[in-house]
């Protein structure tokens, strides 16, 4: 099989990423700074035929001995608390770092994969949003960080392709959760999670009736991965359609986690998308892809895995 690089292979995704493609027979070299991964992500890997961890930061330079075959650009901070704290590394790595990545997949001749986001929608205007939608982003905005650096790169993804011919794919990812997500990156599932487990409020930004769609990371790994083994450029979406309010989501987490929380309202952040849904009808055309794991199943898995790390729970 081929010799994948991952960067940012030491976060949440790229982590999983990283353990599938071995799964598949792939060498993989995982890239990350650890800014907001963490070499325990992949612990479990380094025992493995095939992997290799390197600290590198992508937006100095990458360089690769040897042939590659796949490059898959997963490196960001990505949680609206990380890239708040982070904006200008947000902004680099979309952007340097994306060059870089684009200019190691070109010198190998490789296929690169862009990890781009449901963000470049912004608060959308058109529901679901299908690929063709350009989106309503506010670039001044504290969110506008993440948006215009994935934005950003998927500029520069396409004018690798149009102008030096390298073989690209651009996934947008819609919020996705699982195993190894940090219990403090704030996010709406970690956060609810935690206090519900803890008996502490769960606390919702605004009247809770915002919605996410929401994938299990299994179904966003298989996505991806089929993605990167087809011929298509996308940009695609891979995403759960299924919608949820927060609100909903909040009192099924707590359900879920038998916990006597209660639910507690708080402000909404700047920006705040009021409505998120993949329209997924590409990746189902062009890669036979659905999502198969319910958010009730996929949540347990999570809870599951929260539980089981008591420690994460002291954070
Ligand atoms: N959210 C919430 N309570 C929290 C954290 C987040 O109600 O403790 C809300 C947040 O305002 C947003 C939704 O949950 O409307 C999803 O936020 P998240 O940070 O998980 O992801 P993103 O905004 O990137 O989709």
């Amino acid at each position: 099989m081929g010799r994948s690089v991952v960067t940012g292979g030491a976060g949440f995704l790229g982590s999983h990423l990283c353990e599938r493609l071995l799964d598949d027979g792939d060498e993989v070299l995982c890239l990350d700074n650890f800014l907001t991964g963490t070499p325990a992500n992949v612990d479990h890997l380094l025992e493995r035929q095939g992997f290799r961890l390197i600290k590198a930061d992508v937006t100095d330079f990458i360089h690769v001995a040897g042939p590659v075959d796949n490059v898959l650009h997963f490196a960001s901070p990505a949680s609206p608390i990380d890239y708040l704290q982070l904006p200008i590394e947000t902004l680099k790595v979309g952007s340097i770092g994306t060059l870089h990545a684009l200019g190691l997949a070109k010198e190998k001749n490789a296929r690169f994969l862009l990890a781009s986001t449901s963000e470049t929608y912004g608060d959308p205007k058109v529901h679901p949003q299908p690929e063709t939608y350009w989106g309503h982003v506010n670039p001044v905005g504290p969110r506008g960080v993440y948006d215009e650096a994935k934005r950003f790169a998927e500029a520069t993804t396409m004018a690798y392709r149009r102008y030096h011919d390298v073989d690209t794919a651009i996934v947008r990812i819609f919020n996705t959760h699982g195993p190894r997500m940090r219990p403090n990156d704030g996010r709406a599932i970690p956060n609810f999670i935690k206090q519900a487990l803890r008996n502490e409020p769960i606390t919702v930004a605004g009247d809770g009736s915002q919605t996410r769609s929401i994938q299990y990371v299994d179904d966003l790994v298989e996505g991806v991965v089929r993605l990167l083994r087809s011929g298509h450029a996308g940009p695609m979406n891979i995403g759960n359609p299924h919608e949820v309010s927060m609100l909903d989501l909040a009192t099924q987490i707590r359900e879920l986690c038998e916990s006597a929380s209660e639910i507690v309202f708080i402000p909404r952040p700047e920006d705040d998308p009021t409505i998120r849904q993949p329209d997924i009808s590409l990746a189902d055309e062009v890669l036979g892809w659905e999502p198969k794991v319910d958010l009730h199943e996929g949540l347990r898995h999570t809870i599951a895995y929260f539980r089981a790390h008591p420690e994460v729970l002291e954070l």
